[in-house]
């Protein structure tokens, strides 16, 4: 019985999880603005990016390929 209670707990959170996801992405995603790594082209938050000398890369790597 304990088992029951605890599989239908476990499918309401995925459903939940589920219906938030299709309702409204989170704040956080819409409001941060994505750059584009200057070396592969993909686009990135800015808070992860990597800036050097006015363009923005998704690595490190990526800063030092394009330095050369
Ligand atoms: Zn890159």
């Amino acid at each position: 019985m304990a088992k029951l209670i605890l599989l239908a707990v476990v499918f309401y959170i995925v459903y939940s999880l589920v219906k938030k996801q299709k309702t409204a992405p989170p704040p956080a995603m819409r409001e941060e603005e994505m750059v584009r790594c200057a070396q592969c082209g993909i686009h990135l938050p800015r808070s992860e990016c990597i800036v050097s000398g006015g363009e923005t890369f998704c690595s490190d790597e990526h800063r030092r390929l394009q330095r050369k």
